[in-house]
């Protein structure tokens, strides 16, 4: 069953992937946009986070008509209003559920496709984001509740390519015309940013529903914590080698995209990956610590408590400490080999 918890999840887990793809977002609106789309988004879900978390909401229509209300009133342009209205609609439809299946999310979600089709007076192949809201969606109702989260992925995908070879028709490309062939539609891409983090939650319920009660996650996440943003993110990718169901975010550099750290950014990694197992934290610098504590220590007035910080070098102890976790360790145990990755030798 999804439960509100698992829309926060979702919610925390869209905003850490739209920011980490807010420049190539921008760079798609750029070539047959105006260049405001990864700004808008990232700026978007980085509100629906302050909001959500301020809420003790398990009312999963509330939360989902509260999500929509932020985005209709923070985010400028289209994708504004369009995203806002499908939230809106969707919540709707969920009003004072406090859990739900995923047949039910299916017809949830189809009431946010009228909306956005209402809204934007757009049609499917228009090159929109309803290109890849309208399949996705009729794809989750057939499979319903056999839905495989691996497959819709894969699903969403295509159907996001799909928007390169259309011809805009609705919002600032369509003024393009032919000239936006070729070029990816920047909603869909969010869009399917939005569904692939939805996935995951998905996956990680499905997974852990096998073993435990309360149906959240299984193993003690990770955050990387680093001065410049293309170090967390490389590092991520090659931790996603090791294991892909150790829960693993990053919080790289400034709000600004300085080299730096940010507490705002650290909160929301941690809050991406956290469970009942814990959350180990590793960072590169020194004033990344400063501001992981500080991060830490306001998570903790929403009972986020079982955080650590290793102290370890950055990459050897988050390749000890995904490993680990891979293992279904518990947190001391995590803890326990990032300590040893300190005085590793290597040569
Ligand atoms: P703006 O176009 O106002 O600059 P954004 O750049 O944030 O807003 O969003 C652009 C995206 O919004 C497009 O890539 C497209 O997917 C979506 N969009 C724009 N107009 C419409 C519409 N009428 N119907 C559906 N989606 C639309
Ligand atoms: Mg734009």
């Amino acid at each position: 069953m999804i439960k509100s918890d698992h829309i926060i999840k979702w919610m925390n887990l869209a905003n850490i992937r739209l920011d980490e793809q807010k420049e190539y977002l921008t760079r798609l609106d750029q070539a047959i946009g105006d260049g405001d789309h990864g700004i808008n988004m990232s700026k978007g879900f980085k509100e629906v986070i302050e909001k959500i978390h301020q809420t003790d909401c398990h009312d999963i229509g509330k939360l989902l008509q509260d999500i929509g209300m932020v985005l209709v009133s923070k985010v400028g342009g289209a994708s504004g209003p369009l995203y806002g209205t499908a939230f809106i609609k969707a919540g709707q439809v969920l009003k004072g559920k406090e859990e739900i299946t995923i047949s039910e999310l299916g017809q949830a979600l189809q009431e946010s496709v009228n909306g956005i089709k209402l809204r934007g007076k757009s049609q499917v192949g228009d090159k929109t984001m309803l290109d890849v809201w309208e399949p996705v969606t009729r794809y989750i109702q057939q499979k319903g509740n056999e839905l495989n989260a691996d497959e819709l992925v894969s699903f969403a995908r295509e159907q996001m390519e799909n928007t390169k070879e259309l011809e805009a028709r609705k919002g600032r490309a369509s003024f393009l015309g032919k000239r936006s062939i070729g070029h990816l539609d920047p909603g869909a891409v969010s869009s399917f940013l939005l569904f692939e983090a939805l996935c995951s939650i998905l996956e990680e319920n499905r997974d852990a529903g096998q073993t435990k009660e309360d149906g959240m996650a299984e193993y003690v996440g990770v955050v990387i914590v680093s001065h410049s943003h293309e170090l967390a993110k490389g590092l991520k990718k090659l931790l996603s080698q090791l294991s892909s169901h150790v829960p693993v975010a990053y919080a790289g550099g400034t709000d600004e995209e300085e080299l730096g750290t940010s507490a705002d950014k650290i909160q929301n990694a941690i809050r991406s990956v956290y469970s009942d197992k814990g959350v180990v934290v590793l960072f590169d610098l020194g004033s990344a610590l400063i501001n992981t504590e500080l991060a830490i220590e306001r998570l903790a007035e929403e009972n986020i408590t079982k955080v650590h910080i290793a102290d370890a070098p950055l990459v050897e102890g988050a390749y000890a400490a995904v490993v680990q976790s891979g293992c279904g360790s518990s947190l001391d145990q995590v803890i326990e080999v990032t300590r040893k990755a300190k005085s590793m030798v290597k040569i």
